[in-house]
């Protein structure tokens, strides 16, 4: 007798993003629902910003080189790529569709300029964008950080509109407001992602197929 579990029989992952200005929670969001839903990958951009205290090479980003990105750029090895804050920033396109193909979810924390290029190649992304619950508090969280520099928090104060312009064109929005509540909507998302029906036919169709043969 077979059991039916939920294995992935073969189907896709799905590629989520998550986005918003600079000081909503959103890595810290994402770092919690990565720890829930230990089965998404997180996807690891290249950037030119300067490392922060604390962060690795290969963990947080591959650091490199402005003149490397550019060649990086011109091979072609970005699934999207953006200037965000002066600085570069780029997905690499092997590594999200070796993971997606071996059926793994894949969680890109990119900006809105990416999140759009990203819809244009694959359409059935599922994005998300964080707003934090005043202005007030998004600058609270940012200086509070205390890793960037006043003339750093300044500008992504200055560029937060720009960004929080574009919720809209996202699929979900969250409010940051009560941590816990934002994670659960977060985990709630993904959750009723896996479950569509267009996955489900694919990963359950043996026992769908068996439930319907007249014995
Ligand atoms: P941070 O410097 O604070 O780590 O990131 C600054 C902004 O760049 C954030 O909005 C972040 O989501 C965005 N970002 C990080 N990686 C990528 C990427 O690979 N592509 C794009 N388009 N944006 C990214």
């Amino acid at each position: 007798m077979s059991t039916h579990t939920s294995s992935a029989g073969g189907a896709e992952g799905t590629l989520f993003i998550v986005a918003a200005p600079s000081g909503a929670g959103k890595s810290t969001l994402v770092n919690a629902l990565l720890e829930r839903e230990p089965s998404i990958s997180l996807s690891i951009s290249h950037t030119t910003r300067p490392p922060r205290p604390g962060e690795q090479y290969g963990r947080h980003y591959y650091f490199v080189e402005r003149v490397e990105f550019e060649r990086e750029v011109g091979e072609g090895i970005f699934l999207e790529h953006a200037e965000v804050h002066g600085n570069f920033y780029g997905t690499s396109r092997k590594t999200v569709q070796d993971l997606l193909q071996q059926g793994r979810d894949v969680l890109l924390e990119i900006d809105w300029q990416g999140a759009a290029q990203i819809r244009k190649a694959k359409p059935d992304v599922v994005s998300v964008f964080i707003l934090p619950p005043s202005r007030a508090e998004l600058e609270r969280r940012l200086r509070g950080r205390g890793s960037d520099s006043a003339e750093v928090i300044e500008r992504r104060l200055r560029n937060s509109r720009g960004e929080i312009a574009h919720a809209h064109e996202f699929d979900y929005i969250i409010v940051n407001d009560l941590f816990e509540d934002a994670l659960d909507s977060l985990q709630a998302i993904v959750r009723a992602v896996r479950q569509r029906s267009a996955l489900q036919c694919q990963r359950h169709e043996s026992l769908i197929h068996e439930l319907l043969t007249e014995t």
